[in-house]
């Protein structure tokens, strides 16, 4: 859970709020598929821009944020109100290179619960009852995002990875769920974490159920 209210005298109208945009890849109702909340429908908001740019990323399209049209809170709102989403789950792309607060401000107003998936390679912004931290070695944490995980999803291609997923589940408060996810096009690192998770069970497996499930 992570919320940065504004001061009175740093609030922004509803009506400036509700005009901020940003850019978006894609907007869609679907299933969540990774980690703790897997198989629970949610509301996903993939915002363009990533400075990180992961060699096996699977959304290399989202990386040039200019490429994507812009939508405005007023719109974005509007499209979680008609699915009757009562999830929000705001991806990217790296979400955290946009000011999130004008979005998650008027997102609250629906009763909303926002989870974010992030490298946690920019600053937390906004309000946001679930923070997936996802790091990666090419753009690192910031230091204080870490505490704020509810959830630490580390991307696994060789065993390299296990040892640095312990080094940053260190940084973690000791709440934070740990997974495990072999990179869907390395299934060699299936067995690895297989393996890993059985002699160490603080972790869990998180696979990306929605690519078996053939869904967004
Ligand atoms: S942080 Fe995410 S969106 Fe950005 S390059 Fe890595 S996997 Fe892709």
């Amino acid at each position: 859970m992570y919320n940065t209210a504004p001061e009175p005298n740093e609030s922004v109208s509803i009506v400036e709020a509700l005009d901020v945009s940003y850019p978006i890849m894609e907007h869609f109702y679907t299933i969540q598929g990774e980690g703790y909340h897997t198989g629970s429908a949610a509301y996903f908001i993939r915002t363009a821009g990533c400075d990180v740019q992961c060699w096996w990323c699977d959304v290399k399209d989202s990386w040039d944020g200019e490429r994507h049209p812009k939508m405005t809170v007023r719109e974005l709102v509007e499209k979680v109100k008609a699915a009757k989403a009562t999830k929000v789950v705001i991806t990217g792309g790296e979400p955290l290179m946009h000011d999130l607060s004008p979005l998650t401000d008027e997102l609250k107003k629906l009763k909303v619960d926002i989870h974010i998936e992030t490298s946690g390679s920019s600053p937390l912004s906004g309000s946001l009852d679930w923070i997936t931290l996802s790091p990666k070695r090419f753009k690192k944490p910031l230091p204080e995002v870490y505490q704020h995980a509810d959830e630490l999803k580390v991307v696994v291609l060789t065993n390299k990875d296990l040892k640095w997923a312990e080094e940053e589940a260190e940084k973690c408060a000791k709440e934070t769920k740990l997974y495990l996810q072999p990179e869907w096009d390395t299934p060699a690192s299936v067995p690895l974490i297989v393996e890993y998770v059985k002699k160490n069970p603080k972790w869990e497996i998180s696979l990306q159920t929605h690519k078996f499930l053939d869904v967004p």
